[in-house]
């Protein structure tokens, strides 16, 4: 019999589709790993379960505890699934711009979410940083795994998804392609595949317009997941060869193409790291391999993204000055 003891066995080795039409005239293989395979939905399961393993080993998270996070949704989700297999509680705390349905879903896993403002700066007391920090203070046995300066966030992408990476490419991978959000995917899949490479393989951030990755304040942008209005700790300034600046109009665009082209369902912050890759495949030669990261799946951003109303309200969609559809246009 082939089956899995728990849920949480089923997190990572996530599969590698090369990239088609979306990749169309390109030169090099584009390869998506897609992380809506984890049981979660999301490459945040991996960190999820590091990060509670080592609690529990260091003595931070006894029997009864409860995980109290600042997640904008993926985090959450994958905390929640190994809370409830171990019988701990779980209060999120999220930024309004965070989708209902990502509320929703976490909700349903059994944590409780706190909303925060969006427009309020990381030091406020209202910010969902600072609730966060303070419900950690105030809530007996409270853990706060805190995935922007958890050393165990980037070291579980250094241990299961570059190994992964370097394996399905058979080492081939020339590049690899992903967004920063705590910087933890590409700080530890990007360490791993510079070390088994000897330094060949280059690693390229892709950053929302106006985050501080790619020089900006911290401004707002609407993709989420990524960029940040502040250098967390996860995040090795070091690790990216390049940072690709993208903005939200390019990452949505991009997002509806892979759903419409490629049949991935996907998240923004998919579309964004896309629309890098597409960048940097084009200074590519044939015998490269790009791999890009594709982090999340799109059913939390149906009200959103893949909503023509919301597009059309935001000024995604415009009319091409060729006088076609803009709806197949975007
Ligand atoms: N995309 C989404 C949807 C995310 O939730 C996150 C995590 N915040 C990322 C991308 C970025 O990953 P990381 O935090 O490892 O940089």
């Amino acid at each position: 019999m082939e089956y899995a003891n728990d849920v949480c066995e089923l997190i990572g080795n996530t599969p590698l589709v090369r990239l088609g039409p979306v990749a169309a005239g390109l030169s090099p293989l584009v390869l998506a790993k897609v992380e809506f395979f984890n049981p979660g939905g999301s490459s945040k399961d991996r960190i999820a379960r590091r990060m509670i393993d080592a609690a529990e080993q260091a003595g931070l998270l006894m029997p009864g505890g409860t995980i109290v996070e600042p997640t904008s949704g993926n985090t959450g989700v994958g905390l929640a699934i190994v809370a409830q297999q171990r019988g701990y509680r779980c209060v999120f705390v999220c930024p309004d711009k965070v989708s209902e349905s990502k509320r929703d879903t976490l909700r349903a896993y059994g944590a409780d979410v706190v909303v925060c403002p969006t427009a309020v700066p990381a030091d406020h007391p209202d910010s969902y940083y600072s609730v966060s920090d303070r419900l950690a203070r105030q809530i007996p046995g409270a853990w706060k795994p805190d995935q922007y300066a958890n050393p165990e966030n980037p070291a579980s992408h250094y241990a299961t998804t570059g190994p992964e990476i370097w394996r399905q490419t058979q080492g081939r991978v020339t590049h690899f392609v992903a967004g920063i959000g705590t910087g933890g995917t590409i700080t530890g899949t990007g360490r791993y595949l510079k070390e088994v490479s000897g330094g060949r393989v280059r690693i390229v951030g892709a950053d929302p317009d106006g985050s501080v990755y790619s020089g900006g304040t911290g401004r707002p942008y609407l993709v989420e997941g990524v960029g940040e209005d502040l250098w967390p700790a996860a995040y090795d300034p070091g690790i990216c060869d390049e940072i690709v600046k993208v903005s939200d109009a390019e990452a949505f665009h991009l997002t509806r193409r892979l759903a419409r082209e490629e049949g991935l369902l996907v998240g923004g912050s998919c579309g964004l790291a896309v629309a890098a890759a597409l960048r940097v495949a084009r200074t590519c030669g044939p015998d490269d391999v790009v791999v890009v990261l594709l982090p999340d799946g799109g059913r939390g951003y149906l009200g959103k993204i893949f909503n023509d109303t919301w597009m059309a309200s935001h000024g995604f969609l415009t009319a091409p000055a060729d006088g076609t559809d803009p709806l197949r246009a975007v």
